[in-house]
């Protein structure tokens, strides 16, 4: 298939994240050679690496950054007790459509505010669009 070859591409639904995520944990944990502490990531803590897009990427960049918090914590004896409500390295993105000019779509009004209504056709991240989202989540995007 060509790089150009235009392909329909299924945005993982709320439960195939999550496990995604587990694996993103394992695979991270294991490259810093902590794979024993991961099972201080909580459901909890899972949910605060969530980004709000179609992919991973962003989520892919949160564990990457916890992990290796972790593993200097963990070096300098000095893990939080509470890895739940302790202060990871994480960022909360979110996919809005910001236009592009090139082919004159312009940006969705959610873009410049979280509260406005979406331009129709819009390519923001839409919680409702991913199964089991809005129920595990909310619909209301993070500050
Ligand atoms: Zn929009």
């Amino acid at each position: 298939m060509s790089r150009l070859t235009p392909v329909q591409v299924i945005p993982p639904t709320f439960n195939e994240r999550l496990e995604i995520i587990e694996d993103f944990v394992a695979i991270a944990f294991k490259k810093y050679k902590i794979s024993h502490l991961k099972g201080k990531v909580s459901k909890k803590l899972i949910k605060k690496f969530i980004t709000w897009e179609w992919g991973m990427r962003g989520v892919e960049e949160n564990v990457e950054r916890a992990a290796y918090r972790a593993y200097l914590l963990n070096k300098k004896n000095n893990l939080p007790e509470n890895w739940d409500d302790y202060k990871w390295p994480i960022s909360q993105k979110i996919e809005l459509d910001a236009g592009d000019k090139d082919i004159n779509r312009p940006a969705c009004p959610v873009y410049k505010d979280h509260q406005a209504e979406h331009r129709e056709g819009c390519q923001c991240f839409k919680p409702e669009k991913i199964e089991g989202w809005v129920e595990a989540m909310g619909r209301q995007y993070p500050n």
